[in-house]
């Protein structure tokens, strides 16, 4: 029997409105490795939604003047609390998702590594203090949090990505309206029971469910004050643009089309792990997953795929929670007709299709959402397969002639997010690392997500807005600074000046 799921505001499990203005409407979820229906989630309407911002914003009056320790100390609980339950919110994360158990826990851990970040907020608020800039004059800084925030967020990442926003937003005072993803919401609606246990008060963190009706809610409301999103680029720009026209603060991370480069002195056996873990680990449906490889020469891309090939023809494709597995299924039924339409349309538009995973059924689970590994090899700039992103288990390897000609391939793409270069030259990397046009950069690492005491972004269409997700961003992001001019009687009169102060 398929659960019902909730929303949780104001501290308390609340029900989706049954008959409501909007005549209660309702997602469905299905755990992709069975294809059965596993959960309704309810999808808030525009009343429910302003009911979890009059919540956060009534939490503010007392979070956002609650002393940056005590915020920290309910931060340091609920790391505690998370550590203690990772095994189950791996396993909500994997039934719902279809990423495996290992890589589910570790997207916890990374999420969770935000939140220890978050914990040094007494010091990361701490301002500057310029004493006696002029006769009896100090000028100090402070950095004080918005009020009500929100985070919007993708299906691909249901714990690590609510946790860059609020393992921040939260301890730096505000108060947080979360909109996970509808696929897989029950990760986060468990995180926000934990923040409660560790002694978060009530309305500090909320998860509404839903969908755009959610969103524009969210986007419109004047009581919001800044709008973190993830997800899809066109959704991105959308979020981007509605929230700034309202005045709000926003950061959107979109899209991406993540290549990495392969120069002839390259490790190559570690070039292909490489390839395997960031091409097909978690299915693809990573955003800073390696879409692209691009060896240089003929002689290194005839290696590459002579080594790759049966790796990926060897990937061992199994249920999410199966200890053996590699890579679990697609998130829905839906993205796995998309993903494999992806597929047809490159063998159509003339790519090299060396490893076809199309047809791959697996006993016991036919109705799951699986899709063995994809190689394509001889990919063109010119063809879709290689412009769009496609978030699914297919690899392209474009070859290049040289190294000029590949390091051009990410810089001209549309997209921004992540880029790596494999080689023993430390000059070609060097030289890459500062002129590729791409947010972040893996120097013999295919996946260079940021810790989190750095920031995380990606150029072009892969991030809108000025600052990125987490780090020093991220606490710039959700405060705002207020600078102040003291100057105590002394018994002096100046006399009134009519000119602008300077300093004398
Ligand atoms: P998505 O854009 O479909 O959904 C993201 C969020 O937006 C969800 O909460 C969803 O409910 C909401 N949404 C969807 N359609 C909407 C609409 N029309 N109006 C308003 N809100 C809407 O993305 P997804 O499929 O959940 O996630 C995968 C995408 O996220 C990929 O493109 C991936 O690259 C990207 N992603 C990017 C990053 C990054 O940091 N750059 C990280 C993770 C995922």
């Amino acid at each position: 029997m398929a659960k019902t799921l909730h929303h949780f505001i104001g501290g308390k499990k609340v029900s989706g409105a049954p008959n409501g203005p909007n005549g209660g409407r309702a997602g469905e979820i299905y755990n992709p490795t069975t294809g059965e229906k596993s959960a309704m989630v309810p999808f808030a309407s525009k009343a429910e939604v302003e009911a979890a911002i009059a919540n956060a914003q009534e939490a503010f009056k007392t979070w956002g003047t609650t002393s940056p320790v005590t915020r920290a100390r309910v931060m340091f609980k609920f790391k505690e609390l998370v550590e203690k339950n990772i095994d189950e919110l791996a396993m909500l994360i994997s039934n719902e998702h279809g990423k495996v158990l290992a890589d589910a826990k570790g997207s916890v851990q990374r999420g969770l590594e935000v939140v220890e970040f978050g914990c040094g907020m007494p010091h990361l608020l701490k301002g500057d203090y310029s004493d006696s800039v002029a006769t009896g004059i100090d000028v100090y800084s402070m950095r004080q949090p918005l009020g009500v925030v929100a985070g919007i967020t993708p299906f691909n990442f249901p714990a690590m990505v609510p946790m860059w926003m609020f393992g921040i937003a939260i301890p730096a005072g505000n108060c947080f309206i979360l909109k996970p993803s509808e696929k897989d919401p029950s990760c986060p609606l468990r995180l926000a029971e934990l923040f409660m246990e560790a002694g978060g008060p009530p309305g500090v963190l909320n998860v509404v469910n839903g969908d755009k009706v959610a969103v524009d809610t969210i986007l419109n409301d004047p009581r919001v004050q800044a709008v973190s999103f993830v997800g899809s680029t066109p959704i991105a720009q959308y979020v981007y643009e509605t929230a700034a026209r309202n005045g709000k603060r926003v950061q959107a991370m979109g899209g991406a089309k993540n290549h990495m480069i392969v120069l002839p002195d390259a490790d190559m056996d570690q070039a292909v792990d490489a390839l395997m873990g960031a091409g097909y680990g978690s299915a693809g449906e990573r955003c800073m997953a390696v879409s692209v490889a691009v060896p240089v020469g003929e002689k290194t891309a005839n290696t590459l795929i002579e080594k790759l090939a049966p790796r990926v023809r060897a990937l061992k494709v199994g249920p999410s929670t199966a200890k053996d597995s590699e890579m679990g299924p697609l998130v829905t039924r839906q993205h796995y007709d998309k993903v494999r339409g992806y597929v047809d349309l490159g063998v159509k538009e003339g790519a090299r299709l060396v490893v076809d995973g199309r047809d791959l059924r697996l006993q016991g689970y036919e109705n799951g959402y699986f899709m063995g590994g994809c190689l394509f090899d001889d990919v063109k700039p010119d063809m879709r397969i290689y412009k769009e992103e496609i978030f699914g288990p297919v690899l392209s390897v474009v070859r290049a002639k040289d190294f000029d000609a590949a390091a051009r391939l990410p810089t001209e793409h549309e997209f921004g997010n992540g880029v790596a270069i494999f080689t023993r030259d430390g000059d070609a990397a060097r030289e890459f690392a500062q002129k590729v046009q791409v947010g972040m950069v893996g120097v013999n690492v295919p996946i260079p997500v940021p810790l989190s005491f750095h920031t995380f972004g990606g150029w072009k269409k892969s991030a809108f807005g000025d600052t990125n997700q987490h780090g020093p961003e991220g606490v710039r992001f959700f405060t705002k600074i207020k600078t102040v001019t003291a100057r105590w009687p002394t018994g002096i009169r100046a006399g009134a000046d009519f000119s602008i102060p300077t300093l004398k």
